[in-house]
């Protein structure tokens, strides 16, 4: 790959269109908008289908081929002139959370879609296709295992294995995705995975960096690691009246004393760690009773895989110190390495920045995206504009139109000398 910016590449960002894309992404989040500015899509609903006929619509009245996968993943590409050439792809997801945003996942399709209409705008021709993708079911918010779409297309999930997951509204991912795909039965259909070039997804960056920094644009190095874990500690159920304190096993004072000392553990002066306790449990949860048994989650991510690895270790001994007459379990329950992507393809977000006049950081994402398994199947990046106050998942979400216009132009030079290797 190569990093310098072509002049085409910059003639087809600048025919991006910031009032063209701001009314496509108006247009799709009164597609299940809430009245306090939220929106619901959840993934392979009623909403979520009106949302891809919408799409669907505006793609073949400008030419576009559009199609489908069997996880349902719609494809929508514009040609290239060496029509079997491996495509170059953007995009991310339409699904949101039960109380979303406008912005997350539908701009990443959008400013995909958009990029577009602006080669057809300067009349540029590619080599390769240029494909946009809406992947199905992101988020998670129905059926809890997301990333389903990118997952299946990258090969690293079967589609079977989520047949019958149950949404939170009791219907089958099965037969809502049968729903799905029979609303569409026109559509060709597209393998369920493929060889492709490149994938760019453009984002909304979900912290408060970019905003804090004054720049519009994040070319994305990386997706953190994780680590989940449930500790349990096993103590004694006893009257809290009456059991002398020596010869008490109480299971929360000893969870206490571990989540005291993971937070010294977790203490990081360059605020890169990110060491959450979200959930506890106690039994039997009584006032006057001794705990008798005590489960707390740990959510522990890192982009640095070694400094995971060391972390976890260390967990251990401090569980065990803190366990004093209590026994102990820790059982890992989400175990995801970090995901770098290709220093070539972020160059290249950059320089397309560079080229285009716009400032542009170097960021790590603290979130999953689709980019994570769509990079387990070609060279793989992301670019994020600035969101208000780094708010997601939340009905006030907001990206200024200036900055999803940004995106897209740079999105669109970045697709246009990929699509020309
Ligand atoms: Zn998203």
């Amino acid at each position: 790959m190569k990093s310098e910016v072509s002049k085409i590449a910059c003639d087809a960002a600048a025919n991006v269109s910031q009032d063209r894309l701001w009314q496509c992404l108006m247009d799709l989040a009164a597609v299940g908008g809430l009245p306090d500015g939220g929106v619901c899509r959840h993934a392979l609903s009623p909403e979520d289908i009106e949302a891809r006929a919408m799409l669907i619509g505006w793609a073949e009245s400008r030419g576009y081929e559009v199609s489908v996968d069997e996880a349902a993943n719609l494809w929508v590409r514009r040609r290239g002139t060496h029509r079997d050439a491996e495509p170059v792809i953007a995009g991310s997801h339409m699904d949101s959370q039960p109380a979303g945003g406008k912005f997350d996942g539908a701009y990443g399709v959008l400013a995909a879609f958009e990029a577009l209409q602006a080669m057809d705008a300067a009349g540029i021709e590619t080599r390769r296709p240029v494909d946009m993708v809406a992947w199905t079911n992101e988020e998670g918010g129905r059926f809890d295992r997301g990333c389903t779409g990118s997952s299946v297309w990258s090969g690293d999930m079967p589609l079977e294995d989520y047949l019958n997951d149950v949404g939170v509204d009791g219907v089958r991912f099965g037969d809502a995705l049968r729903a799905t795909l029979e609303a569409t039965p026109d559509l060709p259909r597209r393998p369920r995975s493929f060889a492709a070039h490149a994938y760019v997804e453009p984002h909304i960056e979900q912290g408060p960096v970019l905003e804090a920094n004054g720049v519009p644009i994040a070319a994305v190095t990386s997706i953190q690691g994780v680590r989940w874990m449930n500790i349990e500690f096993f103590g004694a159920a006893g009257h809290a009246g009456t059991t002398p304190h020596a010869v008490r096993r109480d299971a929360f004072q000893a969870a206490h004393r571990a989540v005291a000392s993971l937070n010294s553990l977790m203490d990081d002066p360059n605020d890169v760690i990110r060491f959450t306790v979200g959930r506890i449990v106690v039994e039997p949860n009584s006032p006057n009773t001794i705990p008798e048994r005590v489960l707390f989650s740990i959510d522990f991510r890192h982009p640095d895989k070694a400094l995971l690895n060391e972390k976890c270790r260390v967990i251990q001994a401090s569980v065990a110190e803190a366990a004093g007459p209590c026994s102990f379990n820790i059982t890992p329950t989400t175990h995801m390495d970090p995901t770098l992507f290709p220093q070539d393809l972020v160059d290249r977000i950059e320089a397309s920045a560079a080229a285009l006049g716009h400032g542009c950081l170097r960021l790590a994402s603290g979130a999953f995206h689709d980019a994570l398994y769509a990079a387990k199947n070609c060279p793989s990046a992301m670019i994020f504009i600035p969101c208000r106050g780094g708010l997601s998942h939340h009905p006030d979400e907001w990206a200024e139109p200036a900055h999803c216009a940004i995106g897209a132009a740079v999105l669109t030079a970045t697709l246009v000398d990929l699509a020309n290797d």
